[in-house]
């Protein structure tokens, strides 16, 4: 029997007293083994593994949701004439004065105001590191709300259908939160996107896409317009990747780093991408010595038409057309 060589093992040395103590501790230990397994079943009963797994869902924990978008910001970008030039988003990340958000929000913006989820508000002029072609910045700025720092993660092997979680100010609605999955990963010469569902919309550019641990995987960067729900984020790895670069003293102004671009966010014009039988709009018109792309091969603004995959196109630094794209 179970018991007894439960009891026989474990109090061995026990045996050679008297037989009234023994027949004690048997029934004891009899009572004690009931008494677990009872214990077990209904511990059984009551938590099945899936809950425990439940717990780490950030996703479905709106108290962990609200206290993320405490170090999200909307951006209000403005030229040095004081003018808004644009709307985007930017996230707390590495350091409580650092915030990151992408390069084409500041594109053309002498200061940002940084407004926090309880409305403080910083004037934001330094750039600590940015890459036009990977579409980041990394901002110094006061934080004078005192928002966390979001924790970054490079490291985990993201997943098709892993739920992840958005928050950012698509078309100026501050703080929006949106949940969705992974729908696929988009490779492209440098450039390493992470395609998902969560709604974005412009206004979302720099903002924090989380995963279900509530780290941040990636920052909600660009939309496919004449698509539903395929949208793009820059990988959280190439964001600290630029940051290991920085020295972590010098900034410059924003308004140096700026090409005198358009913030315009980057819809991106063509339902089509790569893999999944593209046809028609993956291609855009330029010429070699222009910084700007076109839709229309026989554009008035372009001389000399040369094919570009649109993609190409948008990681050489090319903008899109005023004139072939409103
Ligand atoms: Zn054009």
């Amino acid at each position: 029997m179970k018991t007894t060589m439960f009891y026989e093992n474990d109090y061995d040395g026990a045996q050679s007293t008297g037989a009234g103590s023994e027949s004690m501790l048997r029934v004891d230990v009899r009572l004690f083994l009931r008494f677990l397994s009872i214990l077990f079943f209904l511990l059984f009963l009551t938590v099945p593994p899936a809950v425990s797994a439940a717990e780490h869902s950030f996703s479905e924990d709106a108290n962990a949701v609200e206290a993320a978008a405490d170090s999200v910001f909307m951006l209000e970008v403005y030229s040095s004439r004081a003018q808004k030039i644009g709307v985007g988003s930017g996230f707390v990340a590495f350091d409580s004065s650092l915030l990151v958000t992408n390069y084409h929000v500041i594109d053309g913006g002498a200061y940002v105001v940084a407004i926090s989820d309880d409305y403080a508000q910083s004037i934001v002029t330094e750039v600590c590191a940015y890459d036009r072609s990977k579409d980041i910045a990394i901002l110094r700025f006061d934080n004078s709300a005192g928002s966390a720092p979001l924790e970054m993660d490079a490291q985990s092997t993201l997943k098709r259908s892993q739920k992840v979680v958005a928050i950012g100010s698509p078309a100026g609605l501050m703080n929006t939160i949106s949940i969705g999955n992974i729908s696929a990963f988009y490779r492209n010469d440098g450039k390493d996107w992470i395609q998902f569902t969560a709604p974005i919309s412009a206004g979302s550019s720099g903002g924090a896409l989380l995963s279900d641990e509530g780290k941040v995987i990636g920052m909600t960067t660009a939309t496919y317009t004449s698509a539903q729900n395929v949208n793009m984020a820059v990988k959280a790895k190439d964001i600290v990747t630029l940051y290991d670069r920085w020295d972590g003293r010098t900034t410059v102004r924003m308004g140096s780093v700026t090409g005198g671009g358009s913030s315009a966010y980057p819809s991106i014009p063509a339902a089509t991408s790569p893999g999944m039988g593209a046809d028609n709009g993956t291609t855009v018109y330029v010429t070699s010595s222009g910084s700007r792309y076109h839709n229309n091969p026989s554009c008035s603004r372009m001389k000399n038409p040369i094919e570009m995959d649109l993609l190409d196109a948008i990681e050489r630094g090319y903008e899109p057309c005023g004139k072939c794209y409103k």
